[in-house]
């Protein structure tokens, strides 16, 4: 029952000044961020890529309040994407964006979110690889999938995210398992009302599976972002049922959360790509994963006490 609690207060300005300036919060944040700047996450691409792994980069942040925050969101994604291209990185990462971070939430944000994000799209393409647009709470997807639509009309390799919990996504996974697509299926992580979404684990689950064979058994790219053994074991069969091959679909897991299974994963000839996350907005992205196991809740607490 904590994970709502943290859900809610992942939305809270007093939680986030606490959090922020808690002793300790930067040795728990930084199991799950991979370093605040570009310069720091280098390393960690290179040294996935050594270990057979590709990553998709987040440069965290969302909810901005003003168009020069999201002019600045995607400038920090355009210089990333000059750094890939500079040490020729760019076919081993793709960047994954959050349009709330380029200005969805604001007044005219769909047009705004779109302007800001068509140049990151563009730019990725330049070096060989592409954006995924990540899935925020319900209110914000009937945008993001109109501005995904309008961005495959010129790089019909943008992908997508589609949250098992959501009522909705059965039918936007029929549409969108079409040829080309490219789509990652998560158990999403916001707090959603009973209106909307199943809140029993068991039904996300069963939601997650009959999903998945949909994109399986569909002609689009499906991303398997999930750390669940059984899903996992379960994507690899319905993979195998489709007929499909191991480079026909990838699993997709967070930075920091079961490295060993990335590990496994590869050396068994999947496509493994880790979500890896960076920059200095880090509260949400890191409650959310506080939320999702709320162990982490009793680790974070330990090292605040012993600080
Ligand atoms: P769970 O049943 O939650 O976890 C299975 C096991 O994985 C747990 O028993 C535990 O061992 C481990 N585990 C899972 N989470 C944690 C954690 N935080 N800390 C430590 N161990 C953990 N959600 C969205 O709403 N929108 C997105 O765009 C989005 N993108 C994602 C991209 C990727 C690549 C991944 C992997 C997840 C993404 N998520 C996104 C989050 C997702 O919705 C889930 O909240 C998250 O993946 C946990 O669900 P799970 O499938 O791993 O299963």
């Amino acid at each position: 029952m904590l994970g709502p609690v943290i859900l809610a207060a992942s939305r809270s300005d007093k939680m986030r000044r606490f959090v922020s300036a808690a002793p300790g919060t930067k040795q728990v944040v930084g199991r799950f961020i991979a370093g605040e700047t570009v310069e720091q996450v280098i390393p960690i691409i290179e040294d996935a890529a050594d270990k057979g792994l590709e990553v998709t980069l987040d440069v965290v942040g969302e909810d901005i309040t003003t168009p020069e925050q999201a002019a600045a969101a995607r400038d920090a994604y355009l210089e990333l994407i000059g750094r890939l291209e500079d040490l020729g990185l760019g076919t081993r990462a793709e960047m994954s964006v959050k349009l709330s971070m380029f200005g969805q939430a604001l007044e005219g944000g769909h047009e705004l979110a779109l302007a800001n994000v068509r140049p990151v799209v563009e730019a990725a393409a330049a070096i060989g690889t592409t954006v995924t647009l990540d899935a925020e709470d319900h209110t914000t997807l009937d945008s993001m999938f109109a501005i995904h639509e309008e961005l495959r009309r010129s790089h019909p390799q943008t992908g997508c995210v589609i949250q098992a919990y959501l009522f909705r996504t059965e039918e936007d996974a029929r549409r969108l398992a079409a040829a080309g697509s490219r789509v990652r299926i998560v158990k999403g992580a916001y707090k959603e009302p009973a209106s909307v979404a199943y809140q029993d684990k068991a039904e996300i689950d069963k939601a997650y599976v009959r999903i998945l064979r949909t994109l399986m058994d569909g002609e689009g790219y499906p991303m398997i972002g999930s750390h669940d053994p059984r899903l996992i074991a379960i994507a690899q069969e319905l993979g195998r049922k489709a007929g499909r091959k191991l480079d026909e679909y990838e699993f997709q897991m967070l930075y920091g959360i079961r490295s060993e299974e990335h590990i496994r994963l590869a050396a068994e000839g999947h496509r493994m790509r880790v979500y890896t996350a960076y920059g200095t907005d880090w509260y949400g992205y890191f409650m959310r994963r506080l939320a999702e196991k709320p162990a982490n809740l009793l680790f974070f607490g330990r090292s605040i006490l012993t600080k």
